[in-house]
């Protein structure tokens, strides 16, 4: 079964990348940190589309070496100058707080005011994103040309915020397979406006499973939307002997801009999602990278932490912290992009039909070569680009489905896209040269009509 045929099918047209898009839209303006409302409204739209498990961890809950932390949610913030003017206001954008700030009222100096301020002195018309999650702290975040344009004057800042007992939140859906095996796609849901890191692979993530529904597969797909680091390691602390069932993983972030794509290994570096992101990244046709595995980046450190070493990998666009945009008010509706989203949509259902599909074959005619002509298939040798590739990967298949070489393995070797060995291998099954190696009967072929 071609999977990725049936996800294409499932989205209606091509439109694919523009619901990722307008779903990613609806959410970007949510002001999300690693627990509170903004948290439970992100999950609430993604259960819109899926139905989505919510799961609620009190704080100060144990989870491995962490204590979840107390809930952190903001009303409004401003900063106000001696005529009244807000010259830095929450209710435009979210990124203007720190996230976790404690709560302030109080009038400072100018001078008070900077040691409470971030800003980037290299892109002074962007607004920082910053976090104080395990640090008491309050800031505001702004331009640079804005600060500097501040006058020696007595500010009012408030920021009317609240730290208490309460919970963090994650969601999570079960797309049930054939086994209980799983592929775990997990996205982060804790960064508030940012579109690219992460409402991007928020977005895709959900409209994904979405069309997984009525799909058949071998493995069961489970999607995580938990905040950060805290939540999937929340998740793994409170899953542990389940984490066991994850043959496959993803994490998916930063999938809605031109660059990469970008694939992160596991940290076990030749997992089978390793080798078949690399596999379909290299058979993209864009300029991909395909990096070793590394203790940086988002919740794979947590899935690839030496007492789980699970085979989940990351899968970006551009990379993380090498755009400008990235972690700045820049990395906006505009920096995201309909075919872009797409294109990573596409990746992923590929990757998907890669792992539904593996498997090892046998060929039933090991000795020499078989007459291919006899059974119509030599005829497939023509002059198209198709046909030549479709003629190396009959070669190729039926040389080396010995039951040792999956056809991944096979796809590697005769450097061909997974589809077209896909393909082939399903013609060549059809005429009886090919069968499968764990159903296959020690008994020749059985000659052509
Ligand atoms: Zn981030």
């Amino acid at each position: 079964m071609n999977v990725q045929r049936s996800l294409r099918e499932n989205s209606v047209g091509e439109s694919i990348g523009r619901e990722i898009f307008d779903f990613a839209a609806r959410i970007y303006p949510i002001c999300r940190s690693i627990t509170g409302e903004g948290v439970r409204e992100t999950l609430r739209e993604i259960g819109a589309h899926i139905p989505l498990e919510i799961h609620e961890v009190p704080t100060g809950t144990a989870v491995f070496d962490w204590v979840i932390p107390q809930e952190w949610n903001i009303r409004e913030a401003y900063i106000e100058n001696e005529q009244g003017e807000k010259i830095v206001d929450f209710a435009r954008s979210n990124l203007h707080v720190m996230s976790y700030s404690v709560p302030v009222r109080q009038r400072v100096s100018l001078a008070q005011l900077k040691r409470h301020v971030h800003t980037l002195p290299d892109q002074p018309d962007l607004i920082p994103y910053r976090t104080s999650y395990y640090a008491e702290n309050w800031a505001f975040c702004m331009p640079h040309r804005l600060l500097e344009s501040l006058r020696d004057e007595t500010y009012e800042v408030v920021i009317d915020s609240r730290l208490a007992d309460g919970h963090l939140t994650y969601g999570e859906y079960l797309h049930r397979g054939e086994t209980d095996e799983e592929f775990l796609f997990s996205a982060h849901v804790c960064h508030p406006s940012l579109a690219n890191d992460n409402c991007s692979g928020v977005a895709l993530l959900t409209q994904l499973a979405k069309r997984m529904a009525g799909v058949k597969t071998r493995y069961s797909y489970r999607f995580l939307f938990a905040p950060g680091t805290i939540g999937a390691i929340a998740w793994l602390a409170r899953n542990e002997a389940r984490s066991r069932l994850i043959k496959h993983g993803l994490v998916v972030s930063m999938v809605g801009d031109g660059g990469g794509p970008t694939y992160k290994k596991s940290r076990r570096g030749d997992a089978a999602i390793d080798r078949t992101m690399a596999h379909v990244l290299r058979h993209c046709g864009l300029s991909p990278a395909i990096l070793d595995f590394s203790p940086y980046g988002y919740d794979e450190r947590q899935y690839c932490s030496p007492g789980f070493n699970l085979p989940v990998g990351l899968l970006q666009r551009s990379r993380f912290g090498e755009i400008p945009e990235y972690h700045t008010s820049a990395d906006n509706l505009e920096f995201i992009a309909p075919e872009h989203l797409a294109v990573s949509y596409r990746l992923i259902s590929e990757a998907i039909n890669v792992v539904e599909n593996d498997a090892l074959y046998r060929n039933t005619v090991p000795k020499c070569e078989p007459q291919l002509g006899r059974r119509g298939l030599y005829g497939m040798i023509g002059g198209d680009k198709d046909a030549a590739a479709a003629n190396m990967a009959m070669l190729w298949i039926l040389n080396l489905s010995d039951g040792t070489h999956s056809l991944l393995d096979i796809a590697e070797r005769a450097n061909l896209p997974f589809a077209v060995i896909q393909r082939t291998a399903q013609l060549l099954e059809h005429k009886g040269l090919l069968v499968r190696h764990d159903t296959a009967p020690e008994k020749p072929a059985a000659p052509p009509r």
